[in-house]
């Protein structure tokens, strides 16, 4: 008999949250992280209404509302042009007590690990790396694990979960194949003293920035999250070092001012992530990928909590009726990519579209025109983050954003 039923490697949002839902429903499950916890990420560490509906779903929502975060109610965008609006965030669960937040992942990530390994049958393991993949007959079916100091330790289990990241290390040792993938760099860093924070989000599209964008967060700490992303294609047209593309969108007319006083805190983080995919292959024999393993986050927002934390619930779904039948083989684990595809594949190829219809142009005359008539500005969260506009509404924007590219 294996000595688990599941093994999750990695517990970030996707791995705690596989465990916590596989934990529950009653599967033995062994979780690590190959990094100490309280463990941060970079990221421009906003909680979308998307991430807070889930998290309401897992049970959670009091243990988020408690950590120190900033509420988020409005976003500004600024066009390269100057030309600037306000709009509020939707919400998108009626029921829920926030409509997002930006709040630190060290914070959010560890409330997730522990309240899965607060569960007697989730045995979760940090500073705990997977070195080797166990293969029996093609099929993954353990785990080696180095716990500190060279000191290594096997594990076997029905099934494995890779949720261990954009460069996931049981897809490689699975010989994953790669298709051609969409891949988004970012660029991420804390700042003091930038003038005019207004205790909102703020996205701008500078032209160094453009099909990307600039964001800046406010913090609890006073710093702001400041960032950039963009299409990898795009930055290595650019010829230029991803911090020095940030510089300069930073010194562009409409932000320069704000950061006349400002001081960096810490380096600038640069990171790559496999975005909107649709056509890689997500499981096999013995395994399922879940969260930016699987190269989930929204192309247009560089968002990926919320596709991680839905990617979760689905593979936990699927890891319950497995273990139950006994076939962890690729043909019973293909319900979990079934599944997913049906419920975010076409969010994903729409947001993928909407960043090749981002040009100066467009994106100026949406926001005055969203300016002028506020209730347009469910078009503009649309251009930001691909998000689940009905089909009316998305091909008005489609045509609209069309019509300004021609
Ligand atoms: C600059 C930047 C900004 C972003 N901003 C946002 C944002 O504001 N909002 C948002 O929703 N998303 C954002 N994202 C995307 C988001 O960070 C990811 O989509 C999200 O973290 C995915 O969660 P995950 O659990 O799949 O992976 P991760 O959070 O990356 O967790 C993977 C875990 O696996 C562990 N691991 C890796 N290898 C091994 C191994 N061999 N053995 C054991 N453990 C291992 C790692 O230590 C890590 O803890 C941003 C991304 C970037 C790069």
């Amino acid at each position: 008999m294996p000595d688990f039923d599941v093994i999750i490697i990695g517990a970030g949002p996707a791995g705690s949250a596989t465990a916590l839902q596989a934990g529950r429903a009653g599967l033995r499950v062994l979780l690590v992280d190959a990094r100490p916890f309280p463990r941060d990420k970079s990221c421009s560490d906003s909680l979308s209404a998307a991430v807070i509906a889930q998290v309401r779903d897992l049970g959670l929502e009091d243990r988020l509302l408690a950590l120190d975060h900033v509420p988020v109610r409005e976003i500004s965008f600024f066009a390269p042009d100057g030309a600037a609006v306000t709009v509020p965030v939707l919400k998108i669960d009626s029921q829920a007590r926030a409509r997002g937040m930006i709040c630190r992942r060290i914070l959010f990530d560890e409330m997730l690990f522990e309240a899965a390994r607060e569960l007697e049958n989730v045995t979760g393991l940090d500073w705990c790396c997977a070195t080797d993949i166990l293969v029996q007959g093609g099929r993954a079916c353990g785990v080696t694990v180095d716990r500190g100091g060279g000191r290594m330790e096997s594990f076997t289990a029905q099934v494995l979960v890779g949720a261990d990241g954009a460069n996931s290390f049981l897809a490689r040792r699975m010989a994953m194949p790669r298709y051609p993938e969409y891949r988004i760099i970012a660029a991420q860093a804390y700042y003091r003293q930038v003038i005019g924070l207004r205790g909102h989000m703020e996205v701008h599209f500078p032209e160094e920035a453009l099909p990307g964008y600039l964001w800046m967060h406010p913090t609890r700490t006073s710093q702001t999250n400041v960032g950039l992303a963009l299409p990898l294609e795009a930055w290595q047209e650019k010829r230029h070092s991803l911090e020095r593309v940030l510089a300069e969108a930073l010194a562009s007319p409409t932000l320069r001012e704000r950061f006349a006083f400002a001081e960096q805190m810490g380096k600038t983080q640069v990171r790559i992530l496999p975005v909107g995919n649709t056509l890689r292959e997500i499981h096999g024999q013995g395994f399922l990928l879940v969260g930016d393993a699987a190269g989930l986050a929204t192309p247009c927002s560089t968002e990926g909590v919320a596709n991680a934390l839905i990617s979760a619930r689905i593979a936990a779904e699927v890891l319950v009726e497995a273990c139950r039948s006994g076939d962890a083989s690729a043909d019973g684990l293909v319900g979990y990519p079934g599944r997913l595809w049906r419920e975010i594949g076409d969010a994903l190829q729409m947001s993928r579209r909407l960043l090749t219809l981002r040009t100066p142009k467009a994106i100026g005359s949406l926001i005055r025109s969203a300016a002028r008539r506020p209730h347009n500005a469910g078009w503009i969260s649309g251009v930001l983050i691909g998000s689940a506009l009905p089909s009316e509404e998305l091909n008005d924007l489609l045509g609209y954003l069309n019509f300004f590219n021609r």
